[in-house]
């Protein structure tokens, strides 16, 4: 088997020399291999020499079109509609120089995870395809617009965006922001691993998402990846207190001082809430980014020099992650010390004129001002953030909203209010991993 006869997205059956038999969707191939993903969910890969036969398998439930991939079941079926943006979901490995691309159009996901079309209909948009790295407002601009247009068409149940997993829960938390009561979930989906390895966690996460979407009466924004290094059930975090915890496991997103929204069991079909199933009541808008809005993430760390601040003067506003229960180095104790007074001033000045937050670096916990003596000059200072535990991630992004949508003064009211479920009442340390 020498030529290029597979076409991707159909079904085949496989005989290879050594009398086995292997069926699954045609994925990619080399010169020299020929990649299938199997009914498993794991792709498997033959050498073109050691096939002796093979046919296409007729399969009514995968249809292509060019542009838009769909089947209308309408009358039994939900509407999903899968954004893509990009990221390591949607690309697979050269297998000559063994690095990822972005190269899965929305169809050929679609066509690789047949299963989709068993739980819905499904219709598939390229909004992007960009490493979640290089994204920006004006990105979640772009993706609330597309979701306020999908939202004309009644039929949708849900959105899922595939996503790079780097900034996932930027974009999570800023389309929690902006867009108010949205009245469906919309379920956002990486992947650690490209979709045509067989250590993949696409389709799990993917599958997921759609059978939440299907199943559930909740609204919101969510992230679903896997729940554990098994590759058996997936879990569902709100957008706003998820953060990417691992570089490279498969379970990398952990829910922040607070619980999961739930568990997905694919394989068993179960959802099981560990949180309460939120609907969102009001009405619904989008209140987006203004691009040109500027905000900073200045970390603390012994040594920090005031110098470093410096070209921060011009930005709208800064979040400060600072030590413990938020802390910068703003004592003058003696000569060694002596320019902390100065890094005292840039933020007493910056307070004055703009909006400064304050959140910690332990990951976990509250941020508290009132307990130690610089915790309490940097409140007195002005700087926001006290008994809150916003996430960095999300406290960057909240800022960066609330400046472009309103005043200051309302802005710094409204950081310290709980919008969207980014502030826990109290925390229950027991409860939680560290
Ligand atoms: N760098 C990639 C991205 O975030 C990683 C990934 O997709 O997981 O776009």
């Amino acid at each position: 088997m020498e030529d290029k006869d597979f076409v991707q997205g159909k079904k085949y059956v496989v005989k290879l020399k050594d009398k086995s038999v292997m069926e699954g969707v045609f994925v990619s191939e080399t010169s020299i291999h020929v990649f299938l993903k199997l009914k498993s969910g794991y792709n498997a890969g033959f050498e073109k020499k050691n096939i002796t036969e093979y046919k296409e398998v007729v399969d009514r439930k995968i249809s292509r079109d060019k542009k838009v991939t769909k089947k209308y079941d309408s009358k039994k079926l939900h509407k999903i509609l899968i954004l893509h943006t990009g990221g390591t979901i949607a690309s697979k490995v050269d297998y000559s120089t063994g690095a990822v691309t972005p190269r899965f159009s929305p169809e050929d996901l679609v066509g690789m995870y047949p299963e989709l079309m068993d739980l819905a209909s499904v219709e598939s948009k390229l909004v992007s395809n960009i490493p979640s790295d290089d994204m920006n407002f004006h990105h979640y601009n772009m993706l609330g617009k597309s979701i306020v247009e999908a939202l004309k068409d009644k039929k949708i149940k849900g959105i899922i965006l595939t996503h790079g997993t780097d900034t996932l829960h930027y974009t999570s938390a800023a389309l929690s922001f902006a867009l108010e009561c949205v009245p469906i979930p919309i379920v956002l989906v990486g992947s650690q691993r490209s979709s045509d390895r067989p250590s993949s966690d696409a389709a799990l996460n993917l599958l997921s998402a759609a059978y939440f979407i299907t199943n559930t009466k909740s609204s919101g924004v969510y992230i679903c990846m896997h729940e554990n290094m098994n590759d058996e059930k997936c879990v569902l975090l709100k957008g706003v207190n998820a953060k990417k915890m691992h570089s490279t496991r498969r379970d990398a997103f952990k829910s922040i001082n607070t619980k999961p929204f739930a568990t997905i069991d694919f394989n068993n079909k179960k959802i099981d809430y560990k949180d309460e199933a939120s609907s969102t009541h009001g009405n619904f808008s989008f209140k987006p980014f203004n691009e040109k809005i500027r905000v900073g993430i200045i970390r603390s760390r012994p040594g920090l020099a005031p110098e470093e601040l410096k070209p921060y003067e011009k930005f709208d506003g800064l979040v400060l992650e600072g030590t413990g229960l938020g802390h910068f180095p703003i004592g003058f104790i003696d000569k060694s010390t002596e320019h902390n007074k100065e890094i005292l001033s840039f933020i007493k000045d910056f307070a004055d004129k703009k909006v400064l937050c304050m959140t910690t670096q332990t990951i976990r916990g509250r941020v508290n001002l009132s307990v130690y003596s610089p915790g309490r000059a940097l409140k007195e200072a002005g700087v926001l953030g006290h008994d809150l535990d916003i996430i960095t991630e999300t406290a960057y992004v909240k800022l960066a909203w609330l400046l472009s949508n309103y005043s200051r003064n309302e802005a710094k009211k409204l950081y310290h209010a709980n919008l969207r479920g980014e502030i826990s009442k109290r925390s229950e340390v027991e409860e939680y991993e560290l």
